[in-house]
């Protein structure tokens, strides 16, 4: 017998806000009905917002973020094409695998898991492609198994210091709309999210946003596709209606998500996360632990990964926090299985929240028989919430 409510700090699905849930809670409707274009096209004029571009197409596919990657290669290479991209943790590796299956040539980078995207070899690359034989360049944003989040705008400037054509495609997954995204300042070609994440909804869609050369390049890309066929999703942007059924209470929870981001404002949702993966970051140090970052200009906002003391097999703590203390943690990984745990901490968050991962996490660590003083972590978080809940209320008095 449970008692109370469980704790949801893993990157997705995360937690979905009770506003969010009631407005999905709606009777089944015509999705060819009058009314329901309003609703298609509110939701892209809003996405865009949240990708912040202005000259995309945003299409929303029933499915999830792995769908989007998959319709954002079929629908503008080639079979055969070359992509670069590199591999630093499970998702940036899933996704080349997509890539091979696919039949694309991938040629990787394999760097450590807990490196960011390696842009001075991407630019070595690039420059010394003088064919363009490289057709796209692939980007984890946020790579969510180590908590690493890359610099997308600098291999933007990789690509136009040797004026490369290639398609910059960006997965971001786990950062649009909680980490900093800018799809037109960083010339992003085509960029994946899902609707479980920063946009705090079920999972169930995958969202793309797709720049005008990217469209261009979908005129005469040979790659097979069918259901996902861009062509075919043009009318969503056109008129808000879908080529074929979507999840309408879905869509419903996403209109109400996207107005509380907009309430909040987006850049305060920014804030918000980063203030909060802060004391996230800070309550792990007091514990003297590790994260995967291998450097702390690389931590994520949205989530962190962290490494368990010789000795402790964080599969342990994970099971711990989850059956003692109602509490899921994310878990290691491929090869950071045992040898890493993760908090979530994106989406629809505050610091009480945060203070209970940590509370948790630390109790389930000493546990697993890690040498953590109980309350260390908690206190540093707490150290600096309410610091930054000081010099909130000193900006409000001034
Ligand atoms: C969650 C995630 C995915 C996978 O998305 P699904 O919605 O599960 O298909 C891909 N990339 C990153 C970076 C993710 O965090």
């Amino acid at each position: 017998m449970r008692t109370g409510t469980n704790h949801l700090f893993i990157p997705g699905p995360t937690n979905v806000p009770e506003p969010v849930r009631r407005a999905m809670n709606v009777a089944m409707e015509d999705q060819r009905g009058p009314e329901f274009g309003k609703l298609g096209l509110g939701l892209v004029a809003d996405l865009k917002r949240i990708f912040r571009t202005e000259t995309a197409r945003v299409i929303l596919y029933p499915g999830s973020g792995t769908g989007a990657w998959e319709a954002a290669i079929t629908n503008t290479l080639n079979p055969g094409d070359r992509v670069l991209m590199a591999r630093h943790g499970q998702f940036s590796t899933l996704w080349a695998e997509m890539a091979t299956r696919l039949g694309l040539d991938v040629e990787v980078i394999d760097v450590a898991w807990g490196a960011g995207a390696p842009v001075s070899e991407f630019a070595r690359r690039l420059a010394a492609d003088r064919k363009g034989a490289i057709k796209a360049v692939f980007v984890t944003h946020n790579e969510t198994a180590t908590g690493v989040t890359s610099d997308v705008g600098a291999v933007r400037r990789a690509l136009d210091d040797c004026f490369h054509e290639a398609l910059l495609f960006v997965d971001g997954v786990s950062s649009v709309g909680s980490i900093d995204f800018r799809m037109d300042d960083w010339g992003v070609d085509l960029a994946v999210t899902g609707s479980q994440k920063g946009l705090m909804c079920p999972a169930g869609l995958g969202i793309l946003a797709v720049s005008q050369k990217a469209l261009k390049a979908s005129e005469t890309s040979t790659m097979r596709r069918a259901y996902f066929e861009f062509r075919d999703f043009a009318m969503l942007a056109d008129t808000g209606y879908f080529p074929y059924t979507p999840p309408t209470q879905l869509l419903h929870g996403l209109r109400a998500a996207l107005d509380r981001i907009h309430a909040e404002g987006l850049d305060n949702v920014l804030a918000r996360h980063a203030h909060l993966a802060e004391g996230v970051r800070r309550g792990v140090a007091a514990w003297g632990l590790q994260t995967c970052a291998e450097h702390p200009s690389l931590a994520s906002n949205t989530v962190t990964a962290i490494r368990v003391p010789e000795g402790v097999d964080a599969r342990d703590v994970i099971r711990i926090a989850y059956e003692r203390y109602n509490t899921s943690l994310g878990s290691g990984l491929s090869r950071l299985a045992g040898k890493a745990f993760r908090i979530g901490h994106l989406g629809d968050l505050n610091e009480g929240m945060c203070l209970t991962a940590l509370a948790v996490a630390e109790m389930a660590l000493v546990e697993a028989g890690a040498d953590v003083t109980l309350g260390s972590g908690v206190a540093a978080a707490q150290e600096w919430y309410a610091q930054g809940r000081k010099a909130q209320m000193q900006i409000a008095a001034e």
